[in-house]
């Protein structure tokens, strides 16, 4: 097997450059990662049903004989029109094919075909539009349906990994000990192989999945393992004076009792345990984390340690910055920042005083991750909205200082078995109470010929003194209709109706310091409204913002429409979310309908978990886990398994050196090199 990681596409026979091209659009770089390229839905031909059966408008599968041969025509528009009539002992119906010349040659008059497609019932009887189809000497089978790109259909992909599968040696060396596959029930790799790309029954696929889930899990459960491995057992930086109490007297409000405690955890484990602390703060949106962040740096810093604050984004690092600065103005405490777009000159500077010990706490984006950056003596990591950021990105940070301490937050909560493997031993500090005189967000569902009364409604709000954002889902090239641009959207408006009130527009494009001038011009109360894509998603704070409108709130996951919730509602204002969308299907309804019945984020993430729609948490990616190729993170039967196993491999063998684990181990290494990093900003 590994050896076919390095064989091209190029070798198998009809496979030129030009499709392998194709491939790697699709991901696939190798004979092996094709192999391991794994169908995204089946075609179940093995149940066949008699044409006198068929109904209209269901899909079937129909083992007939071609009873005519097929003939082409030219229609309008030069399209061909291909058909054909075929039957079997209870009957004929008619198929027919569009734009596909090789069809004629592909099927021979009076020959026997099982044929797969979808049945319309007219006047003229049945017919089955665009049938796949294969002879019946190839045996009913159930077919793989692969993921495609323009210009790489299913059918040449299946044809492709058919090739792949026989390069596959006599006997494949399996990753998981056979002793183990034999303990769990779990088949052997080419068995699984096989069966997952052309199972000879429902059950064969079954086992097929189970084993690759399986192992698809072990090797993340190991490779997250191994990877925390290296603070086990040392002794993290001792901290042995408490300055939680002198710094909340900094602060221009009183902490809840929710902070007090997720301090008061924090600095426990920072002074009385032995190893580093390894802890997340889970709080919803607004809850205040920054604050217990602050704290913790604060006395770490005092004690003449350094502290490091990763965020996500420019715009988040800013703004923490300028939190920071306000807060510690009147302490010894020596601030910088230190992100990708200050000027060179700058970041050099920065680099030279963190390394020489001048700086006591930096704020910082993924710049205080590259090799060029060195700390003197860090003593305390945190990684601010840690979803956002790659395992791999958060172990870097920590291995800027000799095992400093941990601290992530995150306002989306993780369901357990996943967060055993993200995060392992990780304690955790829930912040279960907002602030006093928060008022809850009210939120509502409207179509867009509302839209001139909502105009109206947030133009009142602008009167009364406050800011309103509009946010319209990012778009990519060439994607249809219907949907909003920030830029025209924003346009529009300034032209027609705010022609009198300040907009401001922030997107993708926009230039880091230019998003940075609108931002902070935005809290600065200078613009009235905030046109923007989801730049804004990430923690920006404006307290005196209190309507957010979402344009086609459907193309955005559940968890990510609270986020931007989040940014209004932080204020003593009452605030009002409004989520646009015309989308009337049950699922883009409920969706909606959840947003409006919940202020709550951990009711909204089970919700986002369970209906799984567009950009939702597991699917895109916002857990800093590698990418899977055939796993389900909401799988937690499977999570659970592969948890067993790997205890069970680790007592076994100690640890992953031992020469009988070397192909698991090389997965290991094959999955994180695939990246377990989301892009920023
Ligand atoms: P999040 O948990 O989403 O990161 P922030 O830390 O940004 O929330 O806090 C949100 C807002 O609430 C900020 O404006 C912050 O100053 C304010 N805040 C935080 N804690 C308190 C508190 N105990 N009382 C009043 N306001 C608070
Ligand atoms: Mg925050």
């Amino acid at each position: 097997m590994p050896s076919l990681y390095k064989k091209p596409i190029t070798d198998l026979k009809g496979f030129g450059a030009k499709r392998a091209e194709l491939f790697e659009k699709l991901g696939v770089h190798s004979v092996g990662e094709l192999l391991n390229f794994y169908p995204r839905a089946y075609e179940d031909w093995t149940s066949v049903e008699k044409i006198e059966n068929l109904q209209d408008g269901g899909t079937y599968c129909i083992k007939a004989v071609l009873g005519t041969p097929v003939s082409d025509a030219r229609v309008r528009g030069g399209m061909i029109l291909s058909k054909a009539s075929v039957y079997d002992e209870t009957g004929a119906i008619r198929l027919v094919w569009f734009n596909n010349r090789y069809i004629s040659q592909m099927l021979v008059y009076g020959g026997k075909y099982f044929f797969f497609g979808k049945i319309t019932i007219d006047n003229y009887g049945a017919q089955m539009v665009s049938p796949t189809f294969a002879s019946v000497a190839k045996g009913a089978m159930i077919h793989p349906i692969y993921r495609t790109t323009a210009g790489l259909v299913s059918k040449h992909i299946s044809m492709a990994v058919e090739q792949s599968l026989k390069l596959l040696p006599e006997t494949v060396n399996d990753p998981i000990p056979g002793q183990f596959r034999q303990k769990y029930g779990l088949c052997d790799l080419k068995q699984a192989l096989y069966d997952i790309h052309f199972p000879k029954s429902r059950e064969a696929l079954e086992n097929a999945r189970k084993r690759l889930v399986t192992e698809e899990l072990l090797v993340l459960n190991l490779g997250m393992r191994s990877m925390k491995e290296h603070s086990r057992g040392v002794s993290g930086v001792q901290i042995i004076t408490d300055c939680s109490a002198e710094f909340e007297t900094l602060l221009p409000f009183k902490l809840t009792n929710a902070q007090k405690r997720a301090i008061a955890d924090c600095i426990a484990d920072v002074t009385q345990k032995r190893a580093p602390m390894n802890r997340l703060i889970q709080g919803d949106v607004g809850s205040g984390k920054t604050a217990v962040a602050a704290s913790v740096c604060y006395t770490v810093a005092k004690n003449g340690f350094q502290a490091a604050f990763m965020a996500p984004t420019e715009i988040l690092a800013r703004q923490h910055f300028e939190t920071f600065k306000k807060l510690l103005a009147n302490t010894d405490i020596r601030l910088a920042l230190l992100t990708g777009s200050i000027k060179d000159s700058e970041k050099k500077r920065v680099r030279a005083a963190l390394s020489e010990g001048e700086i006591d706490l930096v704020i910082g984006t993924h710049a205080l991750i590259t090799d060029k950056t060195e700390f003197y003596n860090l003593g305390l990591a945190v990684t601010d909205e840690q979803h956002r950021f790659g395992v791999a990105q958060r172990a870097k940070l920590l291995g800027k200082g000799e095992n400093p301490h941990l601290m992530v937050m995150s306002a989306t909560p993780i369901p357990r078995t996943l967060g055993l493997i993200i995060f392992g031993d990780l304690d955790i500090s829930v912040i279960d109470e907002l602030p006093p005189s928060r008022k809850p967000v009210k939120t509502v569902q409207r179509g867009s010929a509302d839209r001139k009364k909502i105009y109206q409604f947030i133009k009142s709000e602008i009167a009364a003194g406050r800011q309103a954002y509009i946010v319209c889902p990012l778009i990519e090239e060439g994607e249809l209709d219907g949907v909003v641009s920030a830029e025209e959207y924003a346009a529009e408006l300034m032209l027609r109706d705010f022609s009198d009130i300040p907009v401001a527009v922030v997107h993708g494009k926009t230039k880091p310091d230019e998003k940075e001038r609108i931002m902070a011009d935005f809290a600065a109360n200078k613009y009235s409204l905030l046109v923007a894509t989801t730049v804004i998603e990430v923690g920006v704070d404006v307290p005196n913002a209190s309507v957010m409108v979402i344009e086609n709130a459907e193309r955005f996951g559940l968890s990510q429409l609270h986020q931007l919730r989040g940014r209004v509602g932080r204020g003593r204002f009452q605030s009002y979310c409004i989520l646009i969308s015309d989308m009337r299907n049950p699922l883009t309804t409920e969706r909606l309908r959840v947003m409006c019945s919940t202020n709550d984020g951990f009711k909204i993430a089970d919700e986002d978990l369970k209906m799984r729609g567009p950009g939702d948490f597991f699917g895109e990616r916002q857990h800093g886990l590698p990418q899977m190729a055939i796993a389900d993170f909401a799988d937690t039967k499977s999570l659970e398994l592969s948890q067993k196993i790997a205890d069970d491999i680790l007592f076994t063998y100690k640890d992953l050196r031992n020469d009988e684990l070397r192909l698991l181990k090389a997965e290991i290494d094959r999955l994180f090199a695939r990246g377990g990093q989301n892009t920023m900003n």
